[in-house]
């Protein structure tokens, strides 16, 4: 069976309008950085938040605002999503 998970990215989660009056706690920290993200947008994959910027593919880097592929908790592009090691044999 196989257990590919396609995230469309739930994309353009709106920033809290009000963020700076926002305890700093409750700004959504990015899981690509660690910092906190005070974007407009912020892009919600995996249950972790991550600045469009820093939302890429574990292997080559491409950005992935658009739609990514998880594997072990890291996000690859479709291609090496499909075409990375261990993917090509089973
Ligand atoms: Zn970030
Ligand atoms: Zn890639």
């Amino acid at each position: 069976m196989m257990q590919s998970s396609a995230l469309a990215a739930e994309g353009a989660v709106k920033g809290l309008p009000e963020i700076l009056g926002v305890p700093v706690q409750q700004i959504p920290q990015c899981a690509g950085c660690n910092q906190h993200i005070l974007d407009k947008f912020i892009l919600k994959v995996l249950d972790r938040h991550w600045h469009s910027s820093c939302l890429k593919c574990a292997d080559c880097q491409m950005q992935l605002a658009d739609r990514c592929f998880s594997r072990a908790g890291s996000v690859y592009c479709k291609e090496d999503f499909f075409n990375g090691p261990g993917s090509a044999q089973s």
